[in-house]
């Protein structure tokens, strides 16, 4: 009665460790490491874990030990690739030197034989992780158990069935649960990525000027920027005139245009119905006005496909810079957004720049 609940009692501490090596694991993938570093950190992780599990085994009968080192040592290998198999099976072995006994060099044999059988289950597997693959690998790591044959006693042939059900549970156990830790990592990145997006465009939202204004305000050096705020002409009466999916059309276009315009660094974001806001990076107000203008012409020249007619759509921009007075990304928006409405009321279809002397005057007086 007495033993039974000593081995329950132990194996529910071997729970308690798979579910700090879970959560551990949970924490190295959401760190969005480098590939290398994730290994090292992988490789860290298993080996400790193996470490642990030697040094504190279940005896379930005197000479039978379960522990789950070969099963942690391929689950390296799997999960973090060669660096991490490495690294976990160097812990592992030295673990094992450092216990020592008569049967240390068949137990290091088995660890090296754990590291090969993983790498070579995820290669030729293409890294399969269900749980039929894991159970697999978990079969597959009962061919470790040759290394029995530098064991100084021939292994006990009773034995045997507990090991392989101990690679067998390990493997899939541990290896389910970090499998599901992956799944879940990969949706959350999804979902966070389609948050992040305007699904008619495929351009970045408003959150995305959230991260931007984030970043500027953490950085040491500023670096210049300035802000396009770009608006169709007209685009309610578009809609009404050709309709909805017309509309929608001008405005998939607009953003494709935009973006081939800009470079890859530079944030293009939908910011409302029709209103494209666009920061250029390391960018003058010079440099960002020509590049506003060459977005105005190219959009002017477009010919779009109505049903009758083909129909000819511009748009409207204002530009501004970050300087001393505006700093946030948000109040270079309300900069350009002031240009913008200045374009407006000198007729559309052009390009202006904030007037800070103006913008003060209008503010005097209103005061
Ligand atoms: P202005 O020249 O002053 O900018 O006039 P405008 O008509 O472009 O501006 P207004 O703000 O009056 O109209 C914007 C229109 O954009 C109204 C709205 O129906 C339309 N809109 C907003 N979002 C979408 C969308 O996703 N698809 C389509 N087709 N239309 C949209
Ligand atoms: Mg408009
Ligand atoms: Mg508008």
């Amino acid at each position: 009665m007495l033993e039974n609940l000593e081995i329950v009692i132990a194996m529910l501490e071997k729970v308690g460790m798979a579910a700090l090596i879970v959560l551990a694991y949970r924490l190295i993938r959401r760190a969005r490491f480098s590939i290398v570093r994730s290994s090292l950190a992988i490789g860290l992780l298993f080996g400790f874990g193996a470490v642990v599990a030697m040094a504190n085994p279940l005896e379930v009968v005197p000479g039978v030990i379960l522990d789950i080192r070969t099963a942690m040592v391929a689950l390296a290998a799997l999960f973090g690739g060669p660096l991490a198999a490495l690294i976990a099976s160097a812990l592992t072995i030295a673990m094992r030197v450092n216990i020592g006994g008569a049967g240390a060099l068949a137990g290091c044999v088995a660890i090296a034989l754990a590291a090969v059988i993983g790498l070579v289950y995820a290669r030729l597997s293409g890294g399969r992780r269900d749980p039929i693959g894991l159970a697999i690998l978990g079969l597959l790591l009962s061919l470790s158990l040759v290394a029995g044959v530098f064991a100084p006693v021939p292994l006990v042939s009773s034995t045997t069935p507990a090991l392989i059900i101990r690679n067998l549970l390990g493997t899939m156990i541990l290896g389910y649960l970090l499998a599901m830790e992956d799944r879940r990592e990969a949706e959350y990145r999804a979902y966070k990525r389609e948050a992040e997006r305007d699904p008619l465009t495929g351009l970045k939202n408003r959150r995305a000027l959230e991260a931007f204004d984030r970043q500027v305000a953490a950085e040491a050096e500023r670096h210049p920027f300035a802000v396009l705020m770009i608006d169709i002409d007209g685009f309610k009466s578009l809609n009404d005139i050709h309709g909805h999916a017309f509309g929608d059309r001008v405005l998939r276009r607009l953003a494709e245009v935009v973006r081939g315009r800009m470079r890859g660094f530079d944030l293009v974001v939908r910011y409302g119905g029709e209103e494209f806001c666009v920061v250029v990076k390391e960018a003058t107000l010079h440099n960002a006005q020509r590049i506003a203008e060459d977005i105005r012409l190219q959009i002017m020249e477009e010919r779009f496909q109505a049903v009758t007619e083909e129909v000819t759509v511009t748009v409207s921009i204002g530009v501004a810079e970050a300087n001393a007075s505006a700093l946030s990304v948000f109040q270079v928006i309300e900069h350009a957004d002031k240009a913008l409405y200045d374009a407006k009321n000198s007729g559309r279809n052009r390009v202006c720049t904030y007037q800070p002397e103006t913008d003060r005057r209008q503010k005097t007086r209103s005061a």
